[in-house]
């Protein structure tokens, strides 16, 4: 094989091929899946572009992309149905025909027979690949994918059904573009390796103010940020001769950012604030139970999504109305009269009283208004508070601040109490710490 190397800074393009993602009847998820692998070798993608089953506009998008792209990875477009256009364009593209391909009919025989079917004629044109191309193996389906070098510009095209693209990216193109000495060829070259640490508890200009530094243009490792529901995410990202090397720049920024930002940060890359919640229960063996209004038990279901939470999540109440508040953990008359349901000492009883109720280490409560209707003056939506209770101390919150739609300001409310929750954790941990760490010699 040969690669000839057009200009100095090359970038991939992604393809996106179906009228079912141009139609916005799916969600095209192949394209961020594939920026994000081929950042990891260390390339940067340059288009994203989405288009129909159509083989004029196919021609000319593959055209275009090899104007300006070293690599362009394609998606779909490889099934045996008459609208699958991709062997064909390329084809066309590189002004070849379409040779047949042994090991790839037998290949796909053998996947139908695998499967107990009769292989339909039709797959025959799967097995089809343009003269000088290589067929990639599919291990989780039928179309192999191609691999084809047309005047220095890399074609990569792939199954859409992202298990069956992933795989083959994974187990045939990964391999053939790290071969193929991809710094040599102009691209970035040395691997990228991304980490991303979460935080919540402060806005995104707080954040970034403590990390200005950091966050800089053109400073190395790249720190970006970005918000999301009230959760404020730095993505690290660093290039490096090899994974290790990226990773350690990598690692002393993670530590520089832990840091300076101290208990606001959560979790790394996926972890989620119910994840780092679970955690904790579970390290610190802690019981946990709820009683929401304001947010109908979301706070509860995220906690419930983490898999083993049932040791520590005791029981979850909804109670909106304050004779069901009165019923069941005696919520007292006096204090609805004063409070109207919501308020700061309405949500400490509250969470008092469902510690005692189901006898768990720790009782939350989250209580306010999701809008869009207000509580009356002074009681805008977005207006909630929560608190947990130990048994010693009650920590609380409140914030006027959320705004948005019912949903959304559920959602965070549901995050600002488990994030409530996970920093009364956190104090009881340090309280902790400092027996548990005594060395065994020192205690003899
Ligand atoms: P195709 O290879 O074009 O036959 O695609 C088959 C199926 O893969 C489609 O019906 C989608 O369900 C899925 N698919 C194709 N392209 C994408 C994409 N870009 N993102 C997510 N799913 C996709
Ligand atoms: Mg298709």
């Amino acid at each position: 094989m040969v690669f000839t190397n057009k200009s100095s800074t090359r970038k991939a393009e992604i393809l996106s091929i179906g009228s079912e993602i141009t139609s916005g009847a799916q969600l095209d998820t192949n394209s961020q899946w594939l920026s994000r692998k081929l950042a990891e070798i260390g390339v940067e993608t340059g288009w994203h572009s989405t288009i129909p089953d159509d083989a004029e506009v196919n021609l000319n998008s593959f055209k275009l992309a090899a104007s300006r792209a070293g690599l362009v990875v394609i998606s779909g477009g490889l099934g045996p149905t008459q609208d699958d256009l991709t062997r064909e364009i390329l084809a066309r593209l590189a002004g070849v025909d379409l040779d047949f391909d042994e090991a790839s009919w037998a290949a796909i025989q053998e996947m139908f027979h695998r499967r107990n079917r009769v292989c339909p004629e039709r797959n025959r044109v799967q097995a089809f690949v343009p003269k000088g191309a290589e067929a990639l193996p599919n291990a989780n389906g039928t179309a192999p994918g191609v691999f084809l070098i047309h005047l220095g510009t890399i074609f990569v095209a792939l199954p859409g059904p992202p298990r069956e693209m992933e795989l083959m990216w994974a187990n045939e193109v990964s391999p053939r573009l790290l071969n193929a000495n991809l710094g040599k060829l102009g691209f970035g070259g040395g691997f990228l390796s991304r980490r991303t640490i979460r935080t919540f508890g402060a806005g995104e200009s707080a954040v970034e103010e403590k990390l200005l530094d950091l966050t800089k243009r053109g400073a190395e490792p790249e720190v970006g940020i970005t918000a999301s529901n009230a959760i404020i995410s730095l993505s690290i990202t660093a290039r490096g001769a090899d994974l290790a090397e990226a990773q350690s720049q990598i690692a002393l920024v993670e530590a520089i950012i832990r840091e300076r930002l101290g208990d606001l940060v959560f979790g790394a890359d996926e972890e989620t604030l119910a994840e780092a919640v679970a955690g904790l229960l579970g390290e610190l063996k802690r019981t946990v139970s709820f009683v929401e209004s304001v947010t109908c038990g979301k706070t509860a279901s995220l906690l419930g999504a983490v898999p083993g939470i049932s040791n520590w999540l005791s029981g979850s109440l909804v109670l909106y109305q304050p004779g069901a508040k009165e019923q069941l953990l005696g919520y007292p008359k006096d204090l609805l009269m004063k409070e109207g349901c919501v308020g700061p000492e309405t949500v400490r009883f509250l969470a008092k009283a469902v510690r005692e109720k189901l006898g768990t280490d720790l009782g939350v409560a989250v209580v306010g208004f999701a809008g869009p209707g207000d509580g009356g003056p002074d009681l805008p939506a977005g207006l909630v508070f929560a608190a947990v209770d130990d048994g010693s101390s009650v920590s609380s919150e409140h914030t006027q601040n959320w705004h948005g739609s019912r949903t959304e300001i559920q959602h965070r409310t549901a995050l600002m109490t488990l994030n409530l929750l996970r920093l009364k954790l956190l104090a009881t941990k340090a309280n902790l710490a400092p027996c548990q760490n005594v060395p065994l010699k020192e205690v003899r």
